[in-house]
Parts: structure tokens; sequence; C-alpha cells
């Protein structure tokens, strides 16, 4: 089985309150799956993951060979921080010494394969300490040259990462 089947088999089909099929249907702000009988929502559980923009000391950030998803990014593992999950993502990407994680913002998306799903994404800038002996697939970029097809999620992180240069 898939893993987006599996998934779907566990998004409810009927309401726990009164039984009646569920719908998907837009409330005004957004569309949401939910009972037109009884007004119960279902709220799905987000997959939770961190980006990490990895900044280099000449100004260069991390650029991962993947033009939909050049920079750094995994799922959270339970019982970790936020800000330890993206020194271990980066790190593990790039075989890089990081240091001093700064949070840059969250955002939200569907998930691609279950669009009942939604992924809550935390974004960090990190410092590389050194010079970087970088694994294969990664390289250094200027920020202008990070490829314009990456996906919604890395670009709202290089926009945040921009609002944070700006201020610092
Ligand atoms: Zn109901």
């Amino acid at each position: 089985m898939s893993e987006s089947n599996s998934k779907s088999s566990l998004r409810p089909r009927f309401c726990p309150q009164c039984g009646a099929a569920l719908v998907t249907g837009y409330d005004g702000e957004r569309e949401r799956r939910g009972c037109r009988h009884c007004g119960w929502i279902y709220d799905p559980s987000p997959i939770v993951e961190v980006i990490a923009v990895i900044e280099h000391s000449d100004g260069r950030i991390v650029r991962l060979h993947d033009d939909q998803m050049p920079l750094p990014h995994d799922q959270l593992r339970w019982g970790e921080a936020p800000d330890e999950a993206a020194v271990r993502v980066a790190a593990m990407a790039t075989g890089l010494r990081l240091s001093d994680p700064r949070f840059l913002g969250f955002i939200q998306t569907r998930d691609t394969s279950d669009a009942d799903c939604f992924v809550l994404t935390f974004c960090y800038v990190l410092q590389s300490e050194g010079q970087p002996p970088m694994v294969a697939g990664a390289e250094l970029a200027r920020l202008r040259e990070m490829p314009q097809r990456a996906g919604e999620r890395e670009r709202y992180a290089l926009d945040a990462y921009r609002a944070w240069l700006d201020r610092h």
C-alpha cells in the first residue's frame, strides 16, 4: 500500500457525531472536510517539517541540486525541537558544521498526496562554520541564483530569509 493510500484510509468518511457522510466544502475562509448536518469539522494532524537556509560567511547560501526543493528539509522527529531539527537536517544534507539557528517563520501548505492533510513547515537560517567540505549535490549560491521553479514552501523560506536580511 502506498503512503498516500494509507493516509487516505485514515480520513473519516462519516461524521463521528451524527453518522452523516462527510463532505469537503468551502467555509468562507478555506476548504474543510466536515458534516453538513451537525457542523462537525475534520481537523487532520499536520505533517511537521523544517526547512534550513544555510548561510556561509561570504553571504552565499547552500543550494541543493533539486530545482523544486533547493533547500534542505525533513520532517520533525518525535521529541525534537524545531531548531534542533533544522541543524540535523542541514548537517545531513551538506556535511557542514552548523550553528546559531534563527527562526524565520512558518507556513502551512496542503499535502500534495492528500488534499485533506496539511504540512506545517518551520523555516530557519543557520550559519555554516569554516570552509565547506560539502557533499555531492550541494553547492554555494547567491540568493538571486536560487531556482525560480522552487516549491511553495521553499519560496516562502527564501522570502522570509530576504526579510530577515533586511532587518540584520
Ligand atoms: Zn454530523
